[in-house]
């Protein structure tokens, strides 16, 4: 999951940014308004941490505009005020949630989580796919009861591709939002985590659940009792 921070305060970016890339997501930061409104316009991120006191262009008016073009990422805003004025503003202007400075960690974690449980398809903390689990708040990861040690990359990616179940997942899009901005696009890094992913989980065979989509990506799909083997359709 690839999330954007758009906040002019250094310390508490960075706080939020390091806090988040613990959390395993793939973490942007924007220092100004117009910067970041750029930036959501370009890449769609699965949410958008928007401070409301912004230079260049405040918060309001960068929700109020990435609304209007369609942009449907999740929004929580981060606001310094006492008063309500401020969240019902942004409520109205299209913010999903408000978190009011100054907050613990913890708490803003836990608004992002239930931020993307909110629009994705998948409505439980624990994702699943079969006999695989993923705990999205302990990032535990098991299968069959069996536990197993991922990286942050590798739980990234096997968090989007669970998400995603039974779509189609180009290698673009797996890149938008697993890997940040200094992705190199030129590398076939994508098949390497892929490749390291089922090794760990034990995914292969004819049940296997992530696929090959030749000249597109990979899909992740519920593992068929009825596989016959010979149907791989890998490398
Ligand atoms: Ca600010």
């Amino acid at each position: 999951m690839r999330i954007l921070v758009i906040e002019d305060e250094k310390k508490v970016a960075s706080f939020i940014r390091q806090g988040l890339s613990e959390e395993m997501y793939a973490v942007d930061v924007a220092y100004d308004g117009v910067e970041g409104l750029k930036m959501a316009l370009e890449t769609y991120y699965d949410a958008i941490i928007l401070d409301v006191m912004l230079p260049k262009k405040d918060g309001m008016t960068v929700i109020r505009e990435l609304r209007g073009t369609g942009c449907v990422s999740p929004v929580l805003m981060l606001t310094a005020r006492a008063g309500t004025q401020d969240r019902v503003q942004g409520l109205d202007l299209g913010a999903d949630d408000y978190l009011t400075k100054p907050f613990h960690f913890e708490e803003l974690a836990a608004r992002v989580r239930s931020l993307l449980r909110r629009t994705g398809t998948e409505k439980t903390i624990v994702l699943s796919c079969g006999e695989l689990s993923l705990d999205t708040v302990t990032h535990r990861a098991s299968r069959s009861g069996k536990e197993f040690e991922l990286t942050t990359k590798e739980y990234s990616l096997l968090e989007y591709l669970i998400r995603n179940k039974g779509r189609v997942l180009s290698r673009s899009l797996i890149q938008q939002h697993v890997w940040s901005y200094s992705f190199d696009t030129e590398s076939n890094i994508i098949d390497v985590y892929v490749k390291r992913l089922r090794g760990k989980i034990g995914d292969e065979g004819a049940a296997r659940m992530i696929r090959s989509v030749r000249g597109v990506g990979y899909i992740m799909r519920e593992p068929d009792p009825s596989a016959q083997t010979g149907d791989d359709d890998d490398e």
